[in-house]
This record gives C-alpha cells, structure tokens and sequence, in this order.
C-alpha cells in the first residue's frame, strides 16, 4: 500500500516537473534575453524612453516567438501521439489475436512468467485494449502528453515574467548606477532560476545556479560591450 502510493506520487511530480521546467527555461530566456538588450542600449547611451520602449517590445516579441515556437512543436509532438493510437487502434481492429500475443511478450520481457503475462495481456485487453498498447507498448503517459495550448500560454506568461525584472529595474533605478543595477538584479535571478531548474531535474542545485549564472554574465558582457561600440561609433 505505502509502495503504491510512493509510485503514484513520483508520476504526479514527473508530470508536474514537465511544465515548470518550461517555465523556468523560459523564465531564464526572457531574463537573459531583456537585461542584455537593456544594458546594451544602456552602454550606448541611448535615452531611458528609447531603452524603456525596446526592452517592451523585446518582452512582447519575444513572448509571442516562444509560444509560437512552442505551440508548433508540442503540436507536431501531439500529431505524432494521435498516429500513434490510430495506428494501433487499427492494429488491434485488424489483428487482435496478434496484439494480444505482443502485449503478453512486452510484460514477459519485463520479467513476467508467460502465464502471468498471458493472464494480464487477457485482462488488460478485456479492459481498454487500446490503452494498454499506448502505455505498454509505446510509453504513452497521461501525465507527459503533449498539450501544445498548455505548453504556449506557460512559456509566453514565464518569459514575459523573466522579462519584467530587468525592465523594472532599469526604469527606477538612478541614471548613473542602471547598469550595475541590471547586471546584479539579473544574475541573483538567472542563478535562483538555475538552482531551481536543477532541483527540478534532480541535479545539485549549486552547479545548476553557477552554470547558468556564468551563462548569464556572459551574454551581459557581450552586449555591454557592443553597446559601447556602437554608441561611441554611430
Ligand atoms: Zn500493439
């Protein structure tokens, strides 16, 4: 009883982790992303209305290319899942005796005696046939099906969210300490993410925190650093 429903609980979290992963991955490129493009046109010189209304377009675009992108391959990801079951819901109308016979040799190979794996083939196949092919036979999981509506609205809300620290930061920050401000707001940030996105994934958080801490750091100081040429050349 208490092993069962251990087992329960680790699905529940398998599926859960699935989408806020999403989130914060997305969270991450939103963050990255607007804080790069603001210390830039910082550097640059570029005036705090001119920086203001290109780091919102940056978060609005951005929002609207992740869930796009996304939509697009948690769909073809779908199609894929919906062949999949017209393929085997057809097998098994075509077939079913064959069906039955591979249903029994999939649970025989996961260590079953051929008559207990015979008897739960029979079952199973009295009981929904065309879900125990999808989940035994091609690994289909209610919990990490595909949703492509779901999957949009998480990464466009998250990396929305991850753009709005540096946008706020850069518009109450004072003038003269912007950069600074956004650099520091933004790396405290990008490594909380890290530890999180680590911890979901079962990696030490501490390595994840410093990887995309040092990711993030980076892609400041590349900007930063075309933003000064820029402003001091154009
Ligand atoms: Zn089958």
């Amino acid at each position: 009883m208490l092993v069962t429903m251990e087992l329960h609980q680790e699905g529940h979290r398998t599926g859960r982790s699935g989408w806020l992963r999403a989130a914060v991955l997305g969270a991450d490129d939103g963050l990255v992303s607007t804080a790069a493009l603001v210390v830039g046109l910082v550097a640059s010189g570029a005036a705090r209305i001119a920086i203001v209304t290109a780091a919102v377009a940056a978060l609005v675009a951005g929002s609207l290319a992740m869930s796009i992108g996304e939509y697009v391959s948690v769909s073809t990801q779908a199609d894929t899942e919906k062949a999949d079951r017209l393929r085997e819901a057809a097998e098994l109308e075509g077939d079913p005796d064959q069906e039955l016979l591979e249903l029994q040799h999939i649970y025989e190979s996961r260590g079953l005696s051929s008559e207990l794996a015979a008897t739960v083939a029979e079952v199973l196949h009295r009981n929904g046939a065309l879900e125990a092919h999808l989940r035994d036979e091609l690994g289909h999981a209610e919990e990490t099906r595909a949703r492509p509506l779901q999957a949009a609205l998480v990464s466009a809300m998250s990396f929305a969210v991850g753009a709005t620290l540096p946008l706020i930061v850069v518009v109450v920050a004072p003038t003269s300490v912007r950069i600074p401000f956004v650099a520091i707001s933004t790396v405290l940030a990008m490594c909380l993410l890290g530890a999180v996105g680590a911890q979901l994934g079962g990696a030490p958080p501490l390595r994840g925190a410093l990887r995309v801490g040092i990711g993030g750091t980076l892609a400041l100081l590349v900007t930063y650093g075309v933003g000064l040429v820029l402003g001091a050349s154009v």
